[in-house]
């Protein structure tokens, strides 16, 4: 990027026109006439790419709209702008499907494959399998559902202690060194969702009804098989995972137990309940010492020294408003990392508020905008820039960990503790996430039970997963209600498992760091540079990991956090 920071334009300085659909429409009609017609690679290849330009720009102007939108959603040129892409992306991905059906159809097809790779063909066969026009309908009432899911959530009023919160707001409260607080504020989400369990439940059996039937009139046995494909997991089944699952039962739980011992007598407590979970240490967990404003300049310098470049990408792209890093009202909550295809340049939006989990996520999101710059020249196809979902995660949870000898610049004698808490939080993740796994694979396989069948299976699998969890009688949890608490479950099925094997793989290049730090940096650097080139297990192979598959990764890892955290 540096050779063109004369040409790199500011974020606020880029200018927006609403694409037209019609111009769209045209593109793609006569690049499909094209590949129909081409009898040589070239020609079929002039006519793919002009389509990929226009796929960029319609792809760029979006996002661009997106960013404004949610750095001020109290504006309404933006709001209306968003309505725009939701009614019109529908149409896009249509007249897009049309192009790419007649690339995979072509009659130099083996030659085009030798050109272009064969990636992009894979990807668009399996586009071709989870959606044709028998099912729009279905999938209108599925993302209808989606939403009606999503607005009760973000409609959750809790009275707490006089003040009206959002389920987020209530965390600090969650984690509470105060145990009589922190009881109160578990009872009061508890009564939350207690109150709203007939309705999500209703909500969820109508997702499940309506995503199997999808998956019949596709061809699938069960919502399983539709599941994995929307993922596009190319290289592993569901047989695959519960081995990933099964490994972690047998290595990663044992260690979970350990720690909540050690929690347990560091609270002084003589039975750790579900409320005193979230409370790690005495203390409190860490806070940054530098304030919110310093956030930039340090992670400049940090990412500067790390990768030995000056000015850092992370200056860089701040320098040219690239980024957003502070919470403050009509601003969007949550983080994420979103790249401007036409200028291969990724923006970082996140909500600071001054904990530790301020520093994680901003260098989590920066792995992915390394990533996202470090892939630029790896496809010359938009769709196969960045790789498939738990493959991405590497890119910014290995960034986690790979910046843990800089942790001193933001937690200064308190970096011990942040970094411990870290390791903890991520091996304490790794159960929850199979949990949540395994209950989608029970449930979709199971299209007919009733909610309070599973319910009870959720409880089930909660003792095989969280043996230590005590709900201290509260009734809405013992009856096996918590899975209504994960967002994932309802809005995208079978994604949660994506966060866990991306963990076992940042996990080895931590492991490996530990050693030689030379070698962690240049797996690291292979796995951004090769984009979504590869598919998963081959992706993690060709950097030099072993698949998080293994049940030899999985020992590797648990002995060597054990003695990390002194277990
Ligand atoms: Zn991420």
């Amino acid at each position: 990027m540096s050779d063109e920071n004369m040409k790199m334009p500011k974020f606020s300085e880029i200018e927006y026109v609403r694409p037209s659909v019609e111009q769209f429409r045209e593109c793609a009609m006569s690049t499909r006439l094209k590949l129909m017609a081409a009898r040589e690679a070239d020609a079929a290849e002039a006519a793919i790419m002009a389509f990929q330009r226009e796929m960029s720009a319609f792809d760029t102007a979006y996002t661009i709209c997106m960013i404004r939108h949610d750095l001020d959603t109290s504006d309404q040129f933006w709001n209306d702008e968003m309505d725009f892409f939701d009614e019109n992306y529908p149409v896009i991905s249509d007249l897009s499907a049309t192009v790419y059906t007649a690339l995979l159809h072509s009659e130099i097809r083996p030659e085009l494959e030798e050109k272009f790779g064969e990636m992009i063909f894979r990807k668009t066969q399996n586009q071709r399998e989870i959606v044709n026009s028998e099912v729009l309908e279905d999938l209108a009432e599925e993302s209808s559902l989606e939403n009606d899911y999503s607005q009760i959530l973000s409609e959750a009023d809790i009275v707490f202690k006089g003040t009206h919160h959002t389920i987020s707001t209530m965390t600090p409260f969650l984690e509470s060194t105060d145990r009589e607080e922190r009881k109160k504020a578990h009872k009061a989400v508890s009564d939350y969702y207690a109150g709203q369990k007939a309705k999500f439940d209703e909500i969820y059996d109508n997702m499940v009804r309506i995503r199997t039937r999808i998956a019949h009139k596709l061809g699938f046995s069960d919502f399983v098989g539709l599941g994995y494909k929307r993922m596009e997991r190319y290289d592993y089944d569901p047989a695959k995972v519960k081995e990933f699952r099964d490994n972690v039962v047998k290595y990663i739980v044992p260690i979970t137990s350990e720690i909540r011992r050690l929690q347990k007598n560091r609270l002084d407590l003589d039975k750790l309940l579900y409320y005193d979970l979230p409370c790690l240490f005495v203390h409190g967990n860490p806070t940054p010492i530098i304030p919110e404003k310093d956030y930039f300049e340090t992670g400049s310098r940090m990412f500067a020294k790390m990768f030995d470049k000056e000015p850092s990408f992370f200056q860089v792209l701040g320098e040219h408003d690239f980024m957003d890093l502070f919470s403050r009202q009509n601003k969007a909550t949550g983080g994420y990392c979103a790249s401007l295809l036409d200028y291969g340049i990724p923006y970082i939006l996140m909500n600071a508020n001054h904990t530790a989990d301020d520093i994680a996520t901003m260098v989590h999101e920066s792995g992915h905008a390394y990533a996202a710059l470090r892939s630029i020249d790896s496809s010359q196809f938009i769709e196969c820039l960045s790789p498939t979902l738990e493959a991405c995660e590497i890119h910014s949870t290995a960034m986690e960990y790979m910046t843990y000898p800089y942790m001193e610049m933001f937690f200064g004698d308190n970096a011990d503790a942040y970094r411990q808490q870290h390791m903890t939080l991520a091996i304490l993740f790794l159960p929850y996430g199979c949990l949540v796994d395994e209950y989608q694979h029970v449930v979709y396989s199971n299209p007919d039970m009733t909610p309070e069948e599973r319910h009870a299976a959720w409880r089930e699998l909660e003792k095989k997963y969280q043996p230590d969890i005590d709900y201290d009688g509260d009734e809405f949890y013992e009856k096996g209600g918590a899975w209504m608490k994960k967002e994932h479950i309802f809005t995208s099925p079978f994604y949660y498992i994506d966060y866990c094997l991306a963990q076992v793989c940042a996990l080895q290049i931590w492991s490996i760091s530990r050693k030689n730090r030379k070698k962690a940096m240049t797996i690291y650097e292979h796995l951004c540079a090769a984009g979504g080139t590869r598919t998963l297990i081959d992706l993690v192979e060709s950097a030099g990991l072993e698949s998080p598959f293994s049940l030899d990764v999985m020992k590797k890892i648990a002995y060597q956090v054990c003695d990390y955290l002194d277990l």
